[in-house]
Formats: structure tokens, sequence, C-alpha cells
């Protein structure tokens, strides 16, 4: 059954809660601003008050918020999104911050200077690849478990000295369960006691055939320490991209996934933007999660200002109205209007949820008493 709750009412009235339960206790309806109203009270109401009501099928509310596929022929090629995976110690950070130096344009402009969960690198030749720098299987099925696939690639680090262990396993299923291709990173080649062979003939335990091994998966030596063979991965990289063939619509209302998010002191709420399609422009106006928001600037990892961000590319944004949730999904409405409904529609679903779960909670403490 369709129901409102006194609070949203009001809300929608554009009057306060308390002067509508007073009109409602006017005519003989005794509740609280927490209390919920069924469809033909509420419209009821609402006309008497002078609104016209327009009821709208929950399931209508959020109709075409994201977009149909797009057209083959405004298919562009794009850069690839890779996430490092592998066993605490391993290596991942060192990996990330040495990729991070690789960037050519970094050399120029002062270097990658802001950490905002995710990077992009340039290459020599202008090819780009983009690195989530939020490392953690935690944050992968988090993501994932929000319906946000972000990850084109999983670089699997593995310490030569080390071998498989238990979280490179871990990692192994959270790819394959995600259907994203591995590249296998032998790490700390520089140890003496690195074994990169070794780490081969294990990962067969784990049905990974590397290609030195007559299998499909491509491995790398490396060593993120000495910086050494960093192109070579890179090369893997940019190569099983290729396979991949990566495309996205850049002219079209841009669409995403939240990648981090926080409140800043200064700032208000700050949230990294990964774009999957289309170009994401100052002053558009987004629904994310259960927020919106005009967007009033577009930072990238150098802390710098842009008009916009295409796809695959990270980017801060400023201007939501609250904190969204990594893995949250963002896109591009028309007007604010539209986009606070949408967030309205769905921070009322949040909230019966949760007072859903407290009933629960309740009659089952209940239950127990007994
Ligand atoms: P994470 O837990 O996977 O993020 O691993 P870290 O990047 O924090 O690295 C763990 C430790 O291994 C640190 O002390 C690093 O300095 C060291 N380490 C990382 N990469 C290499 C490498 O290529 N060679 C050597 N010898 N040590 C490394
Ligand atoms: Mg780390």
């Amino acid at each position: 059954p369709e129901t409102i709750t006194v609070q949203e009412l009001a809300q929608r009235m554009a009057m306060r809660a308390v002067d509508l339960v007073k009109e409602l206790m006017k005519q003989g309806q005794m509740v609280t601003a927490n209390a919920t109203l069924d469809a033909d009270t509420a419209e009821l109401i609402a006309v008497e008050l002078g609104h016209s009501v327009k009821r709208v099928a929950e399931a209508d509310i959020e109709e075409g918020l994201f977009g149909p596929p797009d057209d083959p022929a405004d298919m562009k090629p794009r850069p690839p999104v890779v996430t490092v995976m592998g066993h605490v110690d391993h290596g991942k950070t060192s990996l990330l911050d040495a990729l991070r130096q690789t960037d050519v344009v970094a050399r120029e402009a002062g270097g990658i200077t802001q950490h905002i969960g995710a990077y992009q690198v340039e290459l020599e030749g202008g090819r780009k690849i983009t690195f989530l720098d939020t490392p953690g299987h935690a944050a992968f099925t988090q993501m994932r478990a929000r319906g946000a696939q972000v990850t084109d690639i999983v670089v699997l680090v593995v310490a030569a000295d080390d071998s498989i262990m238990p979280q490179t396993v871990e990692a192994i299923s959270h790819a394959r369960a995600a259907g994203v291709p591995i590249i296998v990173a032998i790490n700390k080649i520089d140890r003496p006691d690195a074994d990169p062979q070794r780490v081969r003939t294990d990962l067969l335990q784990h049905e990974i055939q590397v290609e030195s091994l007559g299998g499909d998966v491509q491995d790398v030596e490396v060593s993120a320490l000495k910086k050494q063979n960093l192109d070579g991965l890179l090369e893997a990289i940019l190569l099983q991209a290729e396979l991949l063939e990566l495309k996205a619509n850049p002219d079209r209302a841009a669409e995403g996934s939240v990648v981090e998010a926080r409140l800043d002191k200064g700032r208000g709420p700050v949230a990294t933007f990964l774009i999957q399609r289309g170009a994401l422009k100052r002053g558009d106006v987004v629904v994310v999660g259960s927020e919106w928001g005009k967007i009033r600037a577009l930072i990238d990892e150098r802390g710098q200002q842009l008009s916009q961000a295409l796809p695959a590319q990270p980017v801060e944004v400023l201007g939501l109205d609250g904190v969204p949730e990594p893995g949250d999904r963002f896109a591009v409405v028309e007007s604010e209007a539209r986009a606070r409904e949408i967030a309205e529609y769905r921070q009322r679903k949040k909230r019966e949820k949760a007072s859903a779960k407290t009933a629960g909670a309740a009659s089952l403490e209940q239950m127990m008493a007994q």
C-alpha cells in the first residue's frame, strides 16, 4: 500500500511538519510527524490545503535515470581501469606509488599531489591507465555489492619471496567472481630470496596458468621498491586493455560510480567519481545514491580544476548535499527538481528500511522475552 509520512508530506507542500500535524488535528486526526498516512488521506488533506496532487507510481520516479545502452557508432576507445590486489605486505601500496610516478604529465605539472582514491597516468605517446588507489578486497567487494562494476583488469601482486598466501587466493576469487581478467605482478624480484618460478607453479593450483607455462595469463616480474620493469607491467596492462576493446560514449550525460567520499570541514561533502560513460561537466546536476547536487567544481589528482571529466577519468567533485557511499552510482539529470525528487525518494526508502529493521529487532526481542 502506498503511504507517506506526515513529515514527508509537509516537506512536499513546503510547510512545517508541526503545522501539518495541527491541520490534521483540526480534522480529528491525532498523529505525530512520524506517523504514516495512506495515499487517500494524504491526497485529501493536500487538496484541502490548496495543492494539486499527482500520484506517481514509485517505480516511475527512477525511470530512465540511467540511460539505455549507447549506439555502437557513438562508442570511442577509453582507458582501462585497474585495481591492484594481493596479500598484505606483498607490495600493493608500493606498486601504486611507483606507478603513479610513471605519469609523464606529472613530470611537468608538479606531479600527482592529491590522494583522491584513484589516479590516471598518461604514458609516452598519450595512452592512459586509471588505477583505483583504494587497494583492499573490502573496497572491491563493497563496490561490487552496490552494483558498481568499475574494474576492467586486476593486477594481482604476489611477493616473489612469499608466493601464494591466503589473501592472494581471496583476490583471485574476487576477480573471478567479477569476471575480470588478471595480470600477475611478481613483486620483490630484487630480493636475494626471490623465487618467481615458484610463484608461477604455485598459481597452477589456483587455476592460473601464466603464459610461460602454456596458459594465457600475463605475468610480469617487477620490483616496486627499485622501480624495476614497471614499463613491462604497463605494457601488459595496455595489451590486456586492447584485447578487451574498452569503449564508452563520451558525448552524453555522464554516469559512473563513487570511488570514495567524505565530509570535508571546509568544502563540505567531497566525493571521487569515476566516469563510466559520457562527460561530467561543471554545473551538471547529479543524483548519487540518496544524495544529489549541482557540481560546483571538478578537481583532478593534480589538484587542478577541470571543466569536464571523460570516461575512465577519476575526478573529485564538490557540490553534493550529502556524502554518498563508495560504489554508489551517479547519473546526471535534467533538473534540480528531478534530482531532489529522486534523492528524497531514496532517502525515504532508506528510512523505511531502517525503521522496518528496528521494528523487526523489537519484535524479535519481544519473542525472546517470552
Ligand atoms: P601492501 O601491504 O601490499 O600495501 O605492501 P607495501 O607496499 O606496504 O609493502 C610492504 C613492505 O614490502 C614494505 O616494507 C615495502 O617497502 C616492501 N616492498 C614492497 N615492494 C618491494 C620490492 O619490490 N622489493 C622489496 N625488497 N621490498 C618491497
Ligand atoms: Mg598497503
